[in-house]
This record gives structure tokens, C-alpha cells and sequence, in this order.
């Protein structure tokens, strides 16, 4: 599983991402458009088929009070279920999470930690499974699909690299919202269509899912160049910038090293964080 990101890790170093000399790649980032009202967003989400709402069977929001499964997932907000620890390479964790909504719940990232599908199950299954970037590709996508028929859904210069597992349903390209109130950012330089996921919560907390535009090495932000997926250091200098912008109460990375996957975050730390990796590669 997630052979792409156990490839990078261990192929690709920090120091060699970040060689002086490195010719700049000729990738620019994408124009970026401002996000659309909810209202106006949810009203074309209904005329595409991808991503039009759906009506999910009642189920326990908490999924654990009727039988203990095999294997249980934590609650980490009261919307958000994180899958247990995976280790595609030594010393790198990755995580999936589900977010638990009345209209189709969300799986962000990948797990291949399948004793846990029947937890996901009683919480009430995967409408759609967002990915962040082809590091996330594994065998289990297309075993999720079936078994949750689920949409699966990447970024349009990710889609060659997932669908030699299985098909992609529907396609991100540009910043908007989706589903109404699932913000897509495109944020390439970790990969060519490396996106994250903004989400206000109505519980109350904003999510930011960066995949592995920025993560969390021993607790402290950093950025990694994947040019085998036509990663850049001027195209994640522009996302970068971009992240800072916005003001999460929560940063949940797909990979990360050391114990903590994601930080509760306050918006001067976000901001201050992100101007320290910005040094790093100027
Ligand atoms: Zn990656």
C-alpha cells in the first residue's frame, strides 16, 4: 500500500529535493479562482453528477455504542474519525480521515487498515473518498470503492497516476467548493496536482487537510519536494502563500514524522509557521 509515498520517501531526500542548482520546474501554478458563495455552489453541485448530494441511511453518528469491531477508529472531533497508523516507509505515519456528515460522509487520504471498514460501516460508510495527491495511491482504493460505493476523486494531473489502480469518478482542477462546504485548493509543489481541503465544521472547528503540501516532522512544519510527481519549489512557494491566507483552527497532514499527525493551530502561529518554511526555500 501507498507504494508512491514509500518510493518517495525513500528515494527522495530532503537535501536532494532541495539540491542548490536545482533548475526551477517550468510548471506554474494554476490560476486561481476565488471560491463561490455556498448557495451558489450547492446549486451547480446538484447538475454534477459526481458530486451531487446524497441521502445516506440513518446511522450512529458515534458508531460504537451497539458492538465492538475488530478494529476501531479515534475520534478526534465530533465529525472526525482518524484510521489507525499506517507506516508506508520507516518512520513515516500516515493517517485517513473520515468526516461524518448527514449528506455522505468523506473519506480524506487513504487506509489500508481494513479491520477498521466495518467501524466506517456503522458510522455510516464513504460517499466520496478525496485524495490529496498519488502518494495516497494504494490496492485499498479500489477496495473501498467497492465496498462503500464510494466516488473517488483527485486532482485532474493525478488521475494517470490513481487509475492504474482504479477509475476516478470525478476530477478537482480549480479552487471552488464542493459539496457545500468542502473548499478544493489546489497547492502544487509537493506534486503537479497536490490539493488541499478546507472545511468549516458545524461543530465549530476548520479543518485545513494539506495531504503533503505541508506536514508535521517531530511537531514542527516542513514541505517535501516530490519531483517524480512534478513537485517545484516555486509552485509550493505560491501554495504556501496561499495557505497562510487562510485561517485553520486544526491542520491535519496525510503523512507526517514523529507522533503528532495533526495541530489545533491559532491563525498568528498558522501564519508565523508558514513565513518559517517560506525561509527555508527562498
Ligand atoms: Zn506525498
Amino acid at each position: 500500500m501507498h507504494e508512491l509515498r514509500a518510493q518517495i520517501f525513500s528515494a527522495l531526500g530532503a537535501e536532494q529535493e532541495f539540491a542548490p542548482g536545482s533548475p526551477p520546474s517550468s510548471t506554474s501554478a494554476p490560476e486561481v479562482q476565488l471560491p463561490v458563495q455556498a448557495e451558489s455552489a450547492n446549486r451547480s453541485i446538484q447538475k454534477t453528477s459526481c458530486f451531487t448530494l446524497t441521502n445516506q441511511p440513518p446511522h450512529s453518528r458515534d458508531g460504537s455504542n451497539t458492538q465492538a469491531y475488530r478494529g476501531k477508529m479515534k475520534q478526534i472531533y465530533p465529525d472526525l474519525w482518524q484510521t489507525r497508523a499506517e507506516h508506508p516507509f520507516a518512520g513515516v505515519t500516515s493517517h485517513a480521515y473520515l468526516l461524518v456528515r448527514e449528506t455522505g460522509n468523506i473519506l480524506f487520504y487513504n487506509s489500508g487498515i481494513r479491520e477498521e471498514y466495518e467501524h466506517i460501516e456503522a458510522l455510516g460508510g464513504v460517499a466520496f473518498q478525496f485524495l490529496s495527491h498519488m502518494d495516497e495511491v494504494g490496492p485499498s482504493l479500489a477496495e473501498i470503492k467497492s465496498r462503500f460505493g464510494s466516488k473517488l476523486c483527485c486532482h485532474r494531473l493525478e488521475e494517470s497516476a490513481v487509475k492504474k489502480v482504479t477509475l476516478v469518478d470525478c476530477l478537482f482542477d480549480i479552487r471552488e467548493l464542493r459539496l457545500g462546504n468542502i473548499e478544493i485548493i489546489p497547492t502544487p509543489g509537493h506534486t503537479a496536482g497536490s490539493v488541499c481541503f478546507y472545511v468549516n465544521s458545524p461543530f465549530g472547528k476548520s479543518y485545513l487537510f494539506t495531504g503533503d503540501t505541508i506536514y508535521l516532522n517531530n511537531h514542527v512544519w516542513d514541505v517535501r519536494i516530490n519531483r517524480y510527481g512534478g513537485g517545484s519549489k516555486s509552485d509550493l512557494r505560491n501554495s504556501l502563500i496561499i495557505l497562510q491566507d487562510l485561517a485553520p483552527t486544526v491542520v491535519i497532514s496525510s503523512a507526517s514524522i514523529g507522533d503528532t499527525p495533526f495541530k489545533e493551530v491559532s491563525a498568528d502561529d498558522w501564519r508565523s509557521d508558514i513565513a518559517k518554511v517560506l525561509d527555508t526555500l527562498a
